[in-house]
């Protein structure tokens, strides 16, 4: 506006011409523009202002000649006024608008996870060797059935109440089609359904060509409605009401209208071109009482044969709000902590709203076991579960099992980069453009994941063994595997966990 550009390239391409042979590889793969071949100088050029750290063109070319490279350039030194702080200002002042970002947030809040050590058998108590001994990883999802029924007879009269069968504690968390591509939507539904657990459609709808893998699919409910009939209903194994996310609790989704072409639109039932706007709350939703009301008309739409979940985002109150839930009906308590990724989020909410999920879900089913209503609901919790040992401290913390997306992004190619709301995700993940999406080989993806999920179920495996427990029932809530290190009095509190060397 000024004509000044007060804003340095945040990354640098440095090109080695002693290895480039000028194929041009990095010009066709780079959507963002950044290279060209110059024809006056006869050689490739780039254009650091448009590189987002992808690092697509780095893993192509052919003779590693290229690396992308954080500027050294900086401003004076300054403790309170950051360099992010004052380039975010040049920005709005530029544009007015709303600073918009993509996945988790990358601020430097305390990772909980980093600072629990999980505990294991030595001389007193056996460990268990996975490799000779049974080990269930199996979980159920639901409520658990409180009464004992019999028969005339008296015979006890086995009964489950609706619930999921896991093979592993690990679910692909919600990402809508639209936010992620039709390719990625379908490796995540393949895996899920190799593996035997579930994918979530998340707020975009189901495309026609996944009803197939409905038994593996959980369909989400959320505010704007998107994609939602009875065809929908009946086609998941679950159903997901989504009352927050943790990358953006408090507020509702937005996909430009630029993202809703073809099938997105058909799939979310709004025509093409017009912005997807999911609102803030849910329109019918002002209490738990309103919430039990969908519940159970999301039950009796279902014939009562479903479970379902409620998802919010991990904020101040949680350990009420889902004390709540669990007297609602709900058989699923989903907790999204607020370092969970987002396809497109304002970056002054998912950098500063919600808490971590470590000490919210410690803080759930603290009080609902306190309230003795722990049984009523499964608590699964998601917002960045990066490795096995996360999962494993998650579920001794009291998770039954956890939502991963971000890990399985990374999965399929996802180096990261936080552009996903530019809709040009060279790595064909968050995108809809074609030249684009066809880039992800959904068999490979399909196969990367279930890879993935393998080896973290068997480092679970290994993990539990070593903590002589063969289950993750047995795992499950148990605290006295934890111990909390460089953590205070009230943190371990909360957690419920003692210091190492306690
Ligand atoms: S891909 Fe590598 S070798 Fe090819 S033009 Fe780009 S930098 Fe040069
Ligand atoms: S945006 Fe990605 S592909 Fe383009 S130059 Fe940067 S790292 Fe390479
Ligand atoms: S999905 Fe694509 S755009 Fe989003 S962070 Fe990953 S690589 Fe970047």
């Amino acid at each position: 506006m000024s004509g000044i550009n007060y804003l340095f390239p945040e990354y640098e391409v440095k090109r080695d011409y002693d290895r480039c042979i000028a194929c041009r590889v990095c010009e066709r793969q780079c959507a963002n523009e950044v290279h060209h071949f110059d024809d006056k100088r006869g050689k490739m050029v780039s254009d650091d202002t448009k590189c987002v750290c992808c690092q697509r063109c780095v893993s192509l070319c052919p003779t590693r000649a290229l690396k992308i490279v954080k500027t050294d350039n900086t401003f004076k030194t300054n403790a309170n006024w950051r360099e992010n702080m004052i380039t975010n200002i040049y920005r709005q002042a530029d544009t007015g608008g709303v600073l918009l970002a993509s996945m988790g947030t990358p601020k430097e809040y305390p990772v909980y996870f980093d600072k629990m050590l999980i505990n294991a058998s030595q001389v007193t108590n056996p460990s268990i060797d996975p490799l000779r001994e049974p080990m269930e990883t199996r979980v159920f999802l639901g409520s658990k059935e409180t009464k004992i029924i019999r028969d005339s007879d008296g015979r006890i009269v086995p009964h489950l109440n609706q619930h999921i069968e896991l093979s592993t504690p690990i679910m692909f968390s919600a990402m809508s089609y639209g936010s992620i591509s039709y390719n990625a939507h379908r490796a995540l539904a393949m895996a899920a359904e190799e593996l035997g657990t579930f994918y979530n459609t998340g707020e975009g709808g189901l495309h026609e060509d996944f009803y197939k893998y409905g038994k593996n699919t959980i369909v989400q409910v959320a505010s704007g409605r998107f994609g939602v009939k009875p065809e929908y209903l009946e086609a998941g194994a679950a159903l997901e009401i989504k009352m927050g996310q943790g990358a953006k609790p408090g507020i509702g989704g937005h996909l430009p209208g630029a993202k809703i072409v073809g099938d997105v639109s058909r799939t979310r039932m709004i025509p093409e071109g017009s912005d997807a706007i999911s609102p803030a709350p849910h329109h019918d939703i002002y209490s738990i009482e309103d919430l039990r009301q969908l519940i159970f008309a999301l039950k009796e739409a279902t014939d009562y044969k479903k479970p379902v979940i409620v998802k919010v985002a991990a904020v101040h109150n949680i350990a009420a709000i889902a004390s709540g839930i669990a007297r609602s009906g709900a058989d699923i308590i989903s907790i999204d902590g607020f370092r969970g990724g987002t396809g497109a989020a304002p970056a002054a909410i998912r950098d500063n709203v919600g808490i971590p999920m470590e000490l919210a879900l410690a803080s759930v089913d603290k009080r609902l076991r306190d309230e003795g209503i722990r049984n009523n609901v499964s608590l699964v919790v998601g917002g960045s579960i990066r490795s096995s040992a996360d999962i494993v401290k998650a579920i001794a913390l009291g998770a039954d099992a956890v939502y991963i997306a971000t890990s399985a992004l990374i999965a399929l190619g996802c180096h990261l980069c936080r552009t996903c709301h530019l809709g040009r995700c060279n790595w064909g993940i968050a995108t809809q453009r074609p030249d684009l999406v066809k880039r992800l080989n959904p068999n490979i993806g399909k196969e990367r994941l279930v890879n993935l999920i393998n080896a973290w179920t068997n480092e679970i495996k290994e993990i539990m063994g070593g903590m002589g427990i063969n289950s993750i029932e047995a795992l499950k809530g148990n605290r006295a595997m934890l111990r909390g290190i460089g953590l205070n009095e009230k943190e371990l509190e909360i957690l419920g966990i003692k210091h190492a060397g306690e």
